[in-house]
């Protein structure tokens, strides 16, 4: 069913506190946790607790915890002190366009300077 744990997930697996990882900010819906390969000197990874597999499927099945991540991000970005400067949200969406992990995520980029078109 839409929304919940799958098992074979790995960011469900941090939600469950199965997997460790660096918690910078938790909600009842979201959890933020800095990313293992680092892109930028802030890059935490905004995830809805429930498991849906990108971005867009997540604000089609619950449009208030994808505004919840997005309400998120900009409290990591104010938190990690790099609102003033400027920061990035990324939400690869499909293998070709880096997807990697199929749980929905934001990445939150700052810190450093920040090219357009992004690679
Ligand atoms: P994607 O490529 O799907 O947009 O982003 C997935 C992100 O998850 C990557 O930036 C990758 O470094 C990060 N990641 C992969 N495995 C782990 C892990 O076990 N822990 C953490 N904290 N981040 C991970």
């Amino acid at each position: 069913m839409a929304g919940e744990p799958q098992s074979d997930c790995l960011f469900c697996k941090i939600v469950a506190g199965e997997v460790p990882a660096t918690i910078v900010r938790e909600t009842e819906t979201t959890v933020a946790f800095r990313d293992i390969n680092p892109q930028a000197p802030t890059h935490v990874l905004v995830i809805p607790r429930a498991h849906y597999p990108d971005a867009a499927s997540l604000a089609a099945g619950a449009p208030d915890i994808a505004a919840d991540v997005l309400r998120e991000a900009g409290q990591v970005a104010e938190q990690e002190k790099v609102d003033e400067s400027g920061y990035r949200i990324v939400l690869n969406t499909g293998s070709g366009a880096g997807q990697t992990v199929f749980h929905a995520h934001a990445h939150v980029l700052g810190g450093r300077g920040l090219n357009w078109p992004p690679g």
